[in-house]
This record gives structure tokens, C-alpha cells and sequence, in this order.
């Protein structure tokens, strides 16, 4: 178990150096369009500055390379002071002596919010002059940005190795709801895949395999089982040297007595015209964009009957409005199945919001790429490095 901030007993007047991950969408105003991910670490905020902590915030936004006006994190702050009356400060650099000497004014229970990590090039290279920087603003460091966890990065990995530490709320409940729904799942445990490519999610696949009954395989990546099973698929995309590795799974699911269920039907894009292809096989020209309605019929049946659901991967080109049907209509039905469902992954968590079903989703991962490490079963790199307990 790693320690959390429950069990970090005094915070009184210690410098504590948060770091979140505020990567919100922000417009060309600086106006933050979805505000989810520093709600989510909200809670963690609050306790610490409760217990009196001097709480340096520090997060990245985006993917600048050095200094970008746009990418200033000056509007989180601005939504931070609106939660925290009076006890925001920013600062528009992100270390040196400025900083210090920001650090040095700030009063228990205050918070500083320090400018986007990422303006300097050692937080993601991890070089050792910047971790240094960071230890030294602070006594106690806390993570709580699942959302970089699987990377190595100067202000998670670096740090934590230089300072006592603990991970924050936010971390804890990711952690715990993989966690349980890998080691207890309820069954029937249903598991949708979907997304672009079949490339980045075939070891997630193989690790549901030991514990899913049914799995649904929709999107992108369809195309390279239905071409193992020897159905033809037009122009759509596919992995070609994966396809042997797609039929193995497919053999596996069958000795193992698990259910996988591929498209049977399509929506497809042929010479700038979008149809409907009501047969597994594709012809010609013809790219597979969405799931058919009988697809929609037959996967939302084996959802309505599931008890645990993990979703990784919308099943069609979703941010096209002529191809998002199939991910609406299953984003629903999982909203009406009472399962325990959890969602990850960037775009199947927009899509989600899309359908306007989140607040009918057991957990929203926050974490694009670390929840799907979580769901391949391995370990985060940022969070093997804090203490256990
Ligand atoms: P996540 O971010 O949730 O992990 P991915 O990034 O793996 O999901 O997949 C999302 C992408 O997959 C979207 O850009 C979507 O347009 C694309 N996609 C889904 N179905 C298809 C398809 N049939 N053909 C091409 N791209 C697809
Ligand atoms: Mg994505």
C-alpha cells in the first residue's frame, strides 16, 4: 500500500509541494472549457490547507516548449481563488528566486500556484538541476496528478525520490478502483475496446482475457480481428502484422470460454458518401467508420446484462458527428445498466461527456495513458517511487 496524506500526520507549517495535473482545454480567452480535472483534485487542496500546510501547487499544461502565452496556467489560478478565497497566489515563474522568496511569505493553509512546469525543459527530461529545484521549495511532497503517473517526469518520479512523501485523494481512488475491479471484478464482467489502432492495446486486451466474460470489440481496431477471422474489411484501417497476433487472441477467448463479439454490421465512408454495410463484410473501396445499428443491438444486449464494465477506446470515428452513433448509443446503455463502470482513456472518457451520460459512469479515469497502464496490469513509475506503508 502506498501512503497517503492520511497518514502523513502533521502538515502544520510545512512547505508541501502538491503536484496536479490542471491539463484543462482552454480557449484562445483563456477560458478553461472543462474544469473536471482540477475539480478532481480539489479535495486533496482542501485537506491540506485544513491541516495548515503552506501548499506550493505546481502542475504542466499542454505541450509547450519553453515560454507559451497561451499555455499560462494564470486561469487556473484564477479558478483556484474563486474555491479558495483569499488564499491563492500565483507565481509567473516556475522556479528561482522569485519563487523562493514567494515560498518563503506564504502563510499556513495558503496556496501557491506555480507557472506551467513544462516552460522549462528539464521537468520532462527529469534532469537532476530541476528535481533539486523542486525539493528545495519544499519539506513534504505530495502527487496527486494520476494523469502523468506513467512517466517519469522531474516534478512526480524526480522529487518524490528526494523528499518524504505521499500520494493525494485523487491518486488513491484511481489506484483503488483498478485495483478492485481486477481483483474482485463482478461478474459478467463485460470489457469494451475500441479506438484507432489495435497497435497500443493488444497487451490490455490479453490481460482482460484472464479476467472479463464477454468482450466487445468495436472502432479502429475491429478490423484487425474481423481480417483474422477471414471477413474482408475494404479500405478500413487495420494493423497487417497483428493480424496473427488478433487470431491467437480470438483462439484463446475460445479455449478460455470467454465471449468476444466483433461488428456484424458498419457504417462506412465510400467515395465521400456515408451508407450503411448490413453484413460483417466490407467490400471495394468502403472504410468501416462506426458500429451498425445491429452491432449497437447485439453489443448493447450483452452491456445490459453486466455487472462490471471497463471501456477503453470509442467504436467509431466519434468526432465526426455522421460516425458517433455507435459510441452515443453504447455510452447509454452502459448509463442503464447499473454495472459498475468505469471509463478510461482521453477520448473515450470526451466521448462519454459527449453522450452527456458521465454522471452515470461509476469512475471516469482522469488519466489517459496511466489508466490504461492500470488496465494492461502493470505498475505507474511516478507512484512505485513513493513510500508504502
Ligand atoms: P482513448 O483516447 O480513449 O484511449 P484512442 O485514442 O485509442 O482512445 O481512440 C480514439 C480514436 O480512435 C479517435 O480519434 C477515433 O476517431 C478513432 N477511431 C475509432 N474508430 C475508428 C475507425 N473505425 N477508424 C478510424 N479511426 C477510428
Ligand atoms: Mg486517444
Amino acid at each position: 500500500m502506498k501512503k497517503t496524506i492520511r497518514e502523513i500526520k502533521d502538515f502544520k507549517g510545512k512547505r508541501v509541494l502538491l503536484r496536479c495535473d490542471f491539463n484543462v482545454p482552454l480557449d484562445h480567452w483563456g477560458d478553461i472549457l472543462n474544469p473536471a480535472r482540477i475539480d478532481a483534485a480539489l479535495p486533496t487542496i482542501s485537506y491540506l490547507i485544513q491541516k495548515g500546510a503552506r501548499l506550493i501547487v505546481c502542475s504542466h499544461l499542454g505541450r509547450p516548449k519553453g515560454f507559451d502565452k497561451y499555455l499560462s496556467l494564470f486561469p487556473v489560478a484564477v479558478y483556484l481563488m474563486k474555491h479558495f478565497p483569499n488564499r491563492v497566489k500565483f507565481s509567473s515563474k516556475v522556479i528561482g528566486p522569485e519563487v523562493d522568496e514567494a515560498v518563503a511569505k506564504l502563510k499556513n493553509g495558503e496556496i501557491l500556484l506555480l507557472e506551467n512546469l513544462r516552460f522549462e525543459n528539464g521537468e520532462t527530461e527529469n534532469s537532476p538541476a530541476f528535481v533539486r529545484e523542486l525539493a528545495n521549495l519544499c519539506d513534504i511532497y505530495v502527487d496527486d496528478a494520476f494523469g502523468v503517473a506513467h512517466r517519469k517526469q522531474a516534478s512526480n518520479y524526480g522529487v518524490a525520490l528526494k523528499k518524504p512523501n505521499a500520494i493525494g485523494f485523487l491518486i488513491e481512488k484511481e489506484l483503488k478502483v483498478f485495483d478492485e475491479a481486477f481483483k474482485k471484478p463482478a461478474h459478467p464482467f463485460v470489457a469494451i475496446f475500441g479506438g484507432a489502432k489495435v497497435d497500443d492495446k493488444l497487451t490490455l486486451i490479453n490481460n482482460v482475457l484472464d479476467m472479463a466474460d464477454t468482450i466487445l470489440i468495436g472502432g479502429g481496431m475491429a478490423y484487425t480481428f474481423l481480417q483474422a477471422e477471414g471477413i474482408s474489411i475494404g479500405k478500413s484501417i487495420v494493423s497487417h502484422d497483428l493480424v496473427g497476433e488478433a487470431k491467437a487472441i480470438l483462439e484463446r477467448a475460445k479455449e478460455k470460454g470467454i465471449k468476444i463479439l466483433l461488428p456484424v454490421d458498419h457504417v462506412v465512408v465510400e467515395n465521400g458518401r456515408t451508407r450503411k454495410v448490413r453484413r460483417p463484410e466490407i467490400e471495394g473501396d468502403a472504410i468501416g467508420l462506426d458500429i451498425g445499428p445491429k452491432t449497437i443491438q447485439l453489443f448493447s444486449q450483452e452491456i445490459a446484462k453486466a455487472k462490471q464494465i471497463i471501456w477503453n477506446g470509442p467504436v467509431g470515428k466519434y468526432e465526426d458527428s455522421y460516425f458517433r452513433k455507435g459510441t452515443v448509443k453504447l455510452a447509454k446503455a452502459v448509463a442503464k445498466s447499473g454495472a459498475y463502470s468505469i471509463v478510461g482513456g482521453g477520448d473515450s472518457v470526451s466521448a462519454i461527456e459527449e453522450a452527456g451520460v458521465s454522471d452515470k459512469i461509476s469512475h471516469l479515469s482522469t488519466g489517459g495513458g496511466a489508466s490504461m497502464k492500470l488496465m494492461e496490469g502493470k505498475t505507474l513509475p511516478a507512484i512505485e517511487v513513493i513510500d508504502s506503508i
